[in-house]
């Protein structure tokens, strides 16, 4: 079973009051959070407190969460949030309620801030442009690692995560700035083309295709923020549990030590700090971790049916 279908099929146990399968969700991610807070925050306590909280957080907005959305990317953009609150009360000075952190479980970024008749009208249509664009995007970084065009990856990259200029890029990579301009003119080529067979196929959000533009490939554009917060590159965990097994090729290796280290994706680091130390980790840490994050949000599970 793909960790997808698991994961749909887990929340859909969830949503009906399932335990067990709420448990199976927080084992299956406690690790990869705890060691994403951990890298922001020194004390292992404050760190587990927080994944405890994203775990309520989850359970409180099971109800806004996109299906179609992977449930990493969900968790750790509650994750981020808890964070930034965090921060944000240490800053102040202020003594944390649990009620003022609950306030907002819905990750921010994925909630227009509009008013509600305009949010509502738009909602829809601008979920649809999004995730045509998030389709194209993954399918694209799928063509490239299976054709092994880790370049493109990497050049993508530099660009609209790292704001890399041309001349940067081409010095970086010791290319011409020619040779960067034809990658950037190609990969909007196969993203107009992606876009295009995505519309073709899903007859509803016919004529809202995206009109894809240099621009789009810089830092500050709409696609660079959605790549960012969707992970579109981020490494599959059973691929950066080979890279550590060392059984990889070279070209996979250079990438995933680009994207990680150069590109700094705290979610990729995330998930390889968690599988280093998963070995070190004793079962019974794992299980009182699991049984503290449950005991906190079993409250908010709802009630299995009579
Ligand atoms: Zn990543």
């Amino acid at each position: 079973m793909a960790a997808s279908e698991a994961d749909a099929y887990l929340l859909e146990s969830v949503q009906k009051g399932d335990q067990q399968a709420w448990r199976e969700v927080i084992e299956r991610y406690q690790g990869r959070l705890v060691s994403f807070a951990r890298r922001m925050l020194a004390q292992r306590g404050d760190a587990e407190d927080i994944v405890q909280e994203t775990f309520v957080g989850l359970l409180r907005s099971l109800q806004n969460y996109d299906r179609s959305r992977s449930l990493e990317t969900y968790l750790f953009a509650i994750l981020r949030n808890k964070l930034s609150d965090h921060f944000r009360k240490m800053q102040k000075g202020q003594r944390q309620s649990l009620e003022q952190l609950n306030v907002d479980d819905a990750p921010a970024a994925w909630l227009d801030r509009q008013t509600p008749s305009a949010y509502l009208a738009g909602r829809e249509k601008i979920e649809s442009q999004r995730a045509a664009l998030v389709g194209c995007l993954r399918q694209w970084v799928e063509q490239c690692r299976t054709q092994q065009r880790f370049q493109d990856l990497m050049v993508v990259e530099m660009l609209m995560v790292l704001g890399m200029r041309n001349k940067e890029v081409a010095a970086d990579l010791e290319l011409s700035e020619t040779a960067v301009a034809g990658i950037k003119f190609r990969v909007l080529e196969q993203w107009r083309k992606l876009t295009a067979a995505l519309l073709d196929d899903d007859s509803q959000t016919e004529g809202r295709s995206h009109d894809w533009q240099e621009a789009d490939l810089s830092q500050d554009s709409s696609v660079a923020r959605i790549w960012q917060e969707e992970g579109a590159s981020c490494l599959k965990r059973s691929t950066l549990g080979r890279h550590l097994l060392g059984v990889l090729d070279d070209d996979w290796n250079a990438y995933i030590d680009f994207h990680v280290n150069v590109a700094a994706c705290d979610r990729c680091h995330a998930n390889l700090d968690d599988l280093r130390e998963e070995d070190a980790r004793d079962a019974a840490s794992l299980e009182a971790l699991r049984e503290r994050c449950f005991a906190s949000s079993v409250g908010f599970l709802s009630r299995p049916p009579e």
